[in-house]
């Protein structure tokens, strides 16, 4: 009994948030509550909506109309960038200030997304994006870095972070697709939950968590066109396959929110599908938190999707079909026409109340009602130096290596080297998407002592040994002079040419290739030409085709857009302080028309002979977790404790792994399976489960998995989770077992 007791409590606790039952005070309030006032919680307003047009102040007198005529709830965003921890509180108490002074005294609940660290605070540390993340193959790097988001998020005074990002990034064009941890559902599954977990698992009540908040639900990363917002087409069965058990995952460790998906899916926008935000959200899923929608996406179940023939019929689907919080965002009109519809009895009191009871609870939950002021206590949690180590540790580990013919890196000391092309000098570059501004792009708001990549090489290897063609940012056209990179190339050992893509969000980032642009292939070249050997350090965050360029490179390094310490762990990997083990989270693919995912079943990938077309393989130019290392690993004595599984056992799989190179090496052992036959074409592998360890030159180490039925699900016909009968493969590195399942 006293089990069953903990196991509910807890369970409860899951779906709740990871905070306190406040369900007494919030009834109690509730019942006060007037319509407009329970309406107005529903309501969430950007900043720009409230404010005077200077960043950090808000609009005393719009400020006074938004609260106590509509009542809001909620604010969102910056108008245009970051600010100080001081700017912050002074805006927050100003907002807070106004709550306080309304009938019932309820706090604003202030949001952002704070997507690799607090994108908004003026000096905060930046982590690499999730896409660098998953790479990492480190589950404690997507819980720190959370953590550390949540500290700097809560010393500026906000206490509901907008992620993490759960969609899985299986369409590559996505301009989305950095904020993804690529394209496999596990990887996706168990960063996206230690990410809640570090946000939330404090406890939001003290200063050192936020809440968080999953998102898109769902579908959202999956576009058709590759463009952002545009819709998906993807039938339940692999929805359910691929895209929902993140949030599942997300749900059970306790996210207090989630985010519903812009777009829509077989033509139902999400924003009005019941089905996925009441029946399998609420009933399936037990989620018990706050649905807040995406920006403006109400409206635009009108004034988009046209599937609401008028503006309060948006309103009308919307919240009938699960949203409890609109942003709306920069206006009233979702609270007028909310009211309008609960008067028309369009919309139930009972939903209206559902909805403000979740708003109160997660307000309850991050404290604001002890203290809805930003916390002076927290302030000192902001900007600690060890942000910044633990910001470059996280990048080093998530840089992946490649290529590296005639192990021409680490590079030798004592080098002199050309450090040219457009990332050289680029912050932007390094940090990507969400990163002091919405966009990222505006170098002026970063940290002046945040190192370029050139930078970082001059306090490596002294400023003498480094010489540059590049100018300042991304777009500077001496990034893009051929002749002069050719001519400095003469001069020095090695050229260490940075590309990729500056940085952008959503959809100012749709591509309409994903080539890599012809001034930089030149560059290549160029370099190239100079016979000196060319490593290319590649800052993108999503993958360029380089397939007609890669003989012309002698090694290729990805560092995706991997934060504060981006610079510094490009340079200490090029120079072998740092053994690179970060891997690949995507397949990154040879051809525009041919990109197969590496969990593909195996009818995708039978040779076409007809016209000699052989390219319909899995045949990308770097395979779904591959990166190389300074070091060599060797699997060998793969071992099952059983040949025999059951719904009820589980199984012990063990590898040993040994570092047979001479260098001291982190690396991730993965396992996956394979189901021989299914009822469902069974994919040729999944991912299943990985560890990573780190080994001296020489060591071995015996690496074990357990493996149950759950592990090896798939979602049959009936969309129901199975595992079916039969005999399943195992495989780590080349090695294989076979069991069977009955
Ligand atoms: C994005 C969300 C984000 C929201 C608020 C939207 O455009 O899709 O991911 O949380 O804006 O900034």
């Amino acid at each position: 009994m006293k089990h069953l007791i903990t196991f509910l409590l807890m369970a409860g606790l899951a779906s709740t948030g990871t905070s306190q039952n406040h369900a007494a005070e919030v009834e109690s309030l509730l019942k006060k509550m007037t319509i407009e006032e329970k309406i107005g919680q529903m309501t969430q307003v950007t900043i720009g909506a409230v404010g005077n047009g200077k960043e950090g102040e808000t609009d005393a007198v719009k400020l006074k109309e938004a609260i106590q005529k509509y009542h809001i709830g909620s604010i969102l965003n910056v108008d245009q960038h970051a600010m100080s921890v001081a700017e912050w509180h002074r805006m927050l108490t100003a907002i807070q200030d106004e709550a306080m002074k309304s009938r019932l005294e309820i706090p604003i609940i202030y949001g952002l997304d704070a997507i690799h660290g607090q994108t908004y605070t003026l000096e905060s540390t930046l982590f690499p994006q999730n896409i660098a993340i998953a790479a990492s193959r480190n589950i404690g790097i997507a819980k720190k870095a959370a953590k550390i988001t949540a500290a700097e998020l809560r010393a500026s005074g906000v206490r509901w972070n907008f992620g993490p990002m759960l969609d899985c990034g299986r369409q590559v064009y996505w301009s989305r697709f950095p904020e993804s941890y690529g394209e496999d559902t596990y990887i996706g599954k168990v960063m996206g939950s230690a990410a809640v977990k570090g946000y939330e698992e404090d406890g939001l009540g003290k200063t050192t968590s936020v809440a968080s908040c999953m998102k898109h639900y769902m579908g959202y990363s999956n576009p058709r066109n590759g463009k952002d917002r545009t819709p998906a087409y993807i039938p339940e069965i692999e929805l359910r396959e691929h895209y929902l058990p993140q949030f599942r995952d997300a749900v059970a460790s306790g996210a207090s929110s989630v985010m519903i998906n812009s777009s829509l899916i077989n033509g139902v926008p999400t924003h009005g599908d019941k089905y996925l935000l009441t029946d399998v959200l609420r009933k399936e899923l037990g989620f018990k938190g706050v649905a807040v929608s995406d920006w403006e996406d109400i409206k635009r179940l009108y004034t988009w999707h046209k599937v609401a023939s008028s503006p309060l019929d948006a309103v009308v689907i919307g919240v009938n079909a699960g949203v409890d919080m609109s942003m709306v965002p920069y206006d009233f009109s979702f609270a007028t026409l909310l009211l309008e519809a609960v008067n028309k009895k369009l919309v139930s009191m009972e939903r209206i109340d559902e909805a403000v009871r979740r708003i109160l609870t997660m307000k309850y939950n991050v404290g604001l009602f002890a203290n809805p002021y930003p916390e002076k206590e927290a302030i000192g949690q902001f900007g600690k130096p060890e942000y910044k180590d633990f910001a470059f540790e996280a990048a080093a580990e998530a840089t992946t290596l490649l290529k590296n013919t005639n192990n021409i890196l680490p590079l030798k000391p004592g080098i002199k080297i050309l450090v040219a092309g457009p990332s050289a000098q680029s912050k932007a570059a390094l940090n990507g998407a969400w990163s002091y501004t919405w966009q990222g792009k505006d170098e002026k708001w970063y940290p002046e002592s945040e190192l370029t990549i050139l930078e970082a090489f001059q306090q490596k290897i002294g400023r003498e040994n480094v010489i540059t063609t590049s100018g300042i940012g991304y777009d500077d056209p001496a990034n893009f002079e051929v002749k002069a990179l050719r001519d400095a190339a003469q001069n020095v050992d090695a050229v260490v040419l940075c590309l990729g893509e500056n940085a952008y969000a959503e959809s100012p980032g749709n591509i309409f290739t994903l080539d890599m642009p012809t001034e930089q292939k030149e560059l290549i070249r160029a370099a190239k030409s100079s016979g000196k050997p060319v490593i290319v350090v590649l800052n993108q965050g999503r993958p360029l085709f380089i397939t007609d360029m890669v003989n012309e490179m002698d090694a290729i390094l990805l560092a995706y857009w991997s934060g504060s310490g981006g610079a510094k762990a490009i340079v200490s990997t090029i120079m072998g302080d740092n053994n690179p083990s970060g891997i690949l989270p995507f397949s990154y693919p040879k051809y525009p028309g041919d990109i197969v995912l590496y969990d593909h079943i195996f009818t995708e990938t039978i040779r076409e002979v007809f016209n000699n077309n052989v390219g319909t393989g899995y045949d990308p130019l770097f395979a779904f977790g591959f990166g190389l290392s300074y070091t060599t690993f060797e699997y060998s004595d793969l071992k099952l404790s059983d040949n025999k599984m059951s719904a009820n056992t589980t199984i012990k799989v063990s590898v040993t792994v040994q570092n047979t190179g001479t260098k001291q090496g982190k690396h991730s052992v993965e396992l996956y399976t394979h189901d021989q036959y299914a009822s469902i074409a069974p994919s040729v592998r999944r991912l299943r489960a990985f560890q990573k360890i780190e080994l001296k030159a020489g060591e071995k180490k015996t690496v074990t998995f357990d493996l149950n039925a759950e592990d090896l699900e798939f979602v049959n016909a009936q969309l129901k989770r199975v595992t079916e009968p039969g005999e399943f493969d195992v495989m780590i590195g080349e090695l294989k077992g076979t069991f069977d399942y009955r």
